[in-house]
């Protein structure tokens, strides 16, 4: 059983990470989704255990002082973290896990767990990424400088990660991504491959 990969993808936001996520996971049923819990209201239709563990300030930073988290960072003012929850034992069963954290949670990934695939998602532009923010229609002008401002110190930080992915349309990025996913499965395992091989000289 060869290890599972532990895929790490982050970007700016408004790069649509959340959709490109989504949709992966609804075309690789194999994949299975980091659940991360937050201190942060949930939004109309999010459901507690299915987008996120919606937990209280003093749960989360009891889970911090109890050693429950992958990682967690602070977000907007409110924190955000990858509960343990048993992933290297799963990817040692070889379930492939996905994580969607936000930059300073993936650097603390990668000084973790430096196996990990890191996945930074583009925007095509900046101004294209300033028109999908503005289509969202939740942004004062303040917020949305604050944002673009936040987005191309973001952008600097994806020089860190294994992959960059530009989301041009869902359906090219996801097809990227799961094309790396192939790529570092045979990476991987190729030590297995080339003995499982060796050791079966009569079929
Ligand atoms: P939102 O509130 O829009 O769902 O998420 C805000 C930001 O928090 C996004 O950039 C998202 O990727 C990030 N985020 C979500 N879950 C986690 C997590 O478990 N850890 C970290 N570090 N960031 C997270």
């Amino acid at each position: 059983m060869s290890k599972g990969l532990l895929i790490v993808v982050s970007g700016p936001s408004g790069t649509g990470k959340g959709t490109v996520c989504a949709e992966l996971l609804s075309q690789t049923p194999e994949l299975a989704y980091s659940i991360s819990a937050t201190t942060r209201q949930p939004r109309d239709g999010e459901v507690d255990g299915r987008n996120y563990y919606f937990l209280d300030r003093e749960k989360f930073e009891q889970l911090i002082a109890d050693g429950g988290f992958l990682e967690y960072a602070n977000v907007y003012g409110n924190y955000y973290g990858t509960p343990l929850g048993k992933i290297e034992e799963r990817r040692a069963a070889g379930q492939d896990i996905l994580l969607e954290i936000d930059t300073q949670g993936a650097l603390n990934v990668m000084e973790k767990c430096p196996d990990g695939l890191f996945i930074f998602l583009l925007p095509p532009s900046l101004p294209e990424l300033e028109r999908r923010i503005r289509g969202r229609g939740s942004e004062t002008p303040e917020s949305l400088a604050r944002r673009l401002g936040a987005a191309k110190q973001e952008i600097e930080i994806g020089r860190r990660y294994t992959y960059v992915v530009i989301n041009d349309t869902v359906r090219q990025a996801v097809s990227r991504i799961k094309s790396i996913m192939v790529a570092e499965h045979c990476r991987i395992d190729k030590e297995e491959v080339i003995a499982e091989v060796l050791n079966n000289e009569n079929e």
